[in-house]
Parts: C-alpha cells; sequence; structure tokens
C-alpha cells in the first residue's frame, strides 16, 4: 500500500491520498483465512469465536451478523448466544464464563453496548483473557499499556494497521485524538504514543478544540458526531484517521473540507470500519493458535 503511486495534479499538493481500509481489509482477512486453514488442517477444528448478544439492538444485531459473516469467510467458526434484554448482569457474567471455560472457543466477542441495566464492565471481565480478541478486558487495556502482548482494541489497532500500511512515520509527530472512551480514543492515544508519536486528547471539556486539532500531523476522530471536526482545521498535510460512524455514513470529520488540506485520509464508509472486523479476526485466528500451543509462521 504504502508504493501505491497517486496521479495527483501538482496545483492541489495538499488534495487527499484515501486510505483504503476495504482493500487493506480484505488482505488482512485473507491471510488470516489462510491460517486459519491450516490450524483447521493442524488441529482438526477451525478456530471459534463465539458472539454474545444481549437484546435485539437492531444496529447490534446487523454488527454480530456481519462478524459472522466474515468468520464464515475466513474459515472461522461462530457460536452464538443471544440473551433476551431482561438478562441480568450475573446471568451474562454466567454464559460468558461457560465460553472462557470451553475449550472449544477461542474467542468471545460480546456486542456493545449491553442494555443499560447490566454491568457492561463485569461481563467483559468474565471473559479470559486468553480469548479477549476483541480487546476489552482491563487485562488487555494493561498490556498494552506495559507494551507486553496481548489482545488490542479492535478499532484502534485497525487504525494503526492503516497508518503503517500507508507507511506513516509517526515518531516526534504530533498526534490528536477526540475521544477518550475506554475501547477507542484512549487506546489509540496509547498505541500512537508507544510508537513515539507526541499525543494529546481531546474531549468534551476541551478548552478550544480546534485549535489543538489545528496542530496535529495525526488526527485521529472518535467522537460519534457527524461532521465535528471541520476541514479549515485540518492542518496542511496532515494524516486523519476518521473512526466516527454516524447515520447516514457520515464520519465525524468534514470529509471533503478535510480532503483539500489533508495528505491521507480514511473515507467513511471503506476506511477504519472494515479493519475493525479484520483485526477481530486475525485476532481469533491468534488465539486459536496459542490456545493450541501452534506457532504460527
Ligand atoms: P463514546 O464512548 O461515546 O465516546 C465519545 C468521545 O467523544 C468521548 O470521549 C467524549 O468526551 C467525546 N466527545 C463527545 N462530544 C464531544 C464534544 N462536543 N467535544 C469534544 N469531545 C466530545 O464513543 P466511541 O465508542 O469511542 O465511538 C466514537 C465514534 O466511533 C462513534 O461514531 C462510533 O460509531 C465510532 N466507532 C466506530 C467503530 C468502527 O469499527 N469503525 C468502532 C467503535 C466506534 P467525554 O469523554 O468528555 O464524554
Amino acid at each position: 500500500m504504502a508504493n501505491a503511486s497517486t496521479t495527483e495534479p501538482a496545483s492541489t499538493p495538499h488534495r487527499a491520498r484515501l486510505m483504503d481500509g476495504a482493500t487493506l481489509a480484505r488482505r488482512i482477512s485473507e491471510r488470516t483465512a489462510e491460517t486459519a486453514a491450516t490450524i483447521t488442517a493442524e488441529t482438526g477444528a477451525a478456530p471459534c469465536l463465539a458472539t454474545v448478544l444481549v437484546g435485539e439492538d437492531p444496529a447490534s444485531v446487523t454488527y454480530v451478523r456481519m462478524k459472522q459473516n466474515r468468520c464464515a469467510k475466513a474459515g472461522i467458526t461462530s457460536r452464538h448466544v443471544e440473551l433476551p434484554a431482561s438478562t441480568t448482569t450475573q446471568e451474562l457474567v454466567a454464559a460468558i464464563s461457560k465460553l472462557s471455560d470451553d475449550p472449544q472457543v477461542h474467542g468471545i466477542l460480546l456486542q456493545h453496548p449491553v442494555p443499560a441495566h447490566i454491568d457492561e464492565r463485569a461481563a467483559f471481565e468474565a471473559i479470559a483473557p486468553a480469548k479477549d480478541v476483541d480487546g476489552v478486558t482491563m487485562h488487555s487495556f494493561a498490556a498494552m499499556g506495559f507494551e507486553e502482548p496481548g489482545f488490542v482494541s479492535c478499532t484502534p489497532g485497525g487504525i494503526m494497521r492503516l497508518l503503517d500500511a500507508y507507511g506513516v512515520d509517526l515518531t516526534g509527530k504530533r498526534a490528536v485524538v477526540v475521544g477518550r472512551s475506554a475501547i477507542l480514543g484512549k487506546p489509540a492515544g496509547m498505541l500512537l504514543l508507544a510508537r513515539d508519536a507526541t499525543v494529546t486528547y481531546c474531549h468534551s471539556k476541551t478548552v478550544d478544540l480546534p485549535a489543538i486539532v489545528r496542530e496535529a500531523d495525526v488526527l485521529v476522530a472518535a467522537v460519534g458526531r457527524p461532521e465535528f471536526i471541520r476541514g479549515e482545521d485540518i492542518k496542511p498535510g496532515a494524516v486523519v484517521l476518521d473512526a466516527g460512524y454516524n447515520e447516514g455514513n457520515v464520519g465525524d470529520v468534514d470529509f471533503a473540507g478535510a480532503c483539500e488540506r489533508a495528505s491521507l485520509i480514511t473515507p467513511v464508509p471503506g476506511g477504519v470500519g472494515p479493519m475493525t472486523i479484520a483485526v477481530l479476526l486475525e485476532q481469533t485466528v491468534q488465539a486459536a493458535a496459542r490456545q493450541q500451543g501452534l506457532t504460527l509462521a
């Protein structure tokens, strides 16, 4: 990807090049499928991802179905656990603990958000660290913080894969992450820091957020507000990763405006989104290999 050529006219030096997450995700998933086939041949059983869905939120139902379809394409078996919206924390923890103890299950994904009455953290923590392929447990978060081996949260992991695929050198760069959720903004900043970027987080209490955005060589938008980042605030030549996914296929960045100034930008859809599932599948296959003592090439 880093070597893909562009044919931009000289008159628009900052007309952004797209970071094609859909194509990169497909390549990663092809390699994942090859590894899954090797594991299946060597052990007699395919890697298995268990998905847990509580309630019937339509978006969550769609996400889970998408993940199952992608698993099937990659030769990963999926086990699906559906629980009613009335499920208690204790019942959910019990269901997840059962999957954690099941040697035939290699990865566990709890689709979130869960209904408000459930203690989501308690549910996440019932996932055995070795099976935390979505990178949501405190164990995985700490491993990332200490730069020890472990599973990363999938969307930040996907963002880093995109940066690497497009040859973005992060050393000494000013990286700004807008959003600080435990599954997205916060880990994205930690991963950028681990690669020697100088990281600033912005959030709902940040004063003069646009001024900070204007300093960003690398900008990660993870806010959940359509076109929250204005194109005019993008630093010329910046690399823009838009993790936002809002109604109407709109990201958190004013895409058209940002394209006039950024050097690289992820489209919405087709940028960060597909990478999330690709990383999930890749980590599932890695988990299956580790649990069965296989060393992958
Ligand atoms: P979240 O938990 O709601 O967090 C949003 C963050 O944005 C919070 O840190 C919040 O600040 C900050 N924020 C909200 N309003 C703000 C404002 N007016 N000014 C500055 N900061 C503001 O959301 P999330 O789960 O991280 O998701 C963020 C976006 O990414 C959403 O669009 C979501 O759909 C998308 N997403 C995409 C994928 C994918 O696969 N591509 C995966 C996950 C999420 P405070 O902390 O101060 O409240």
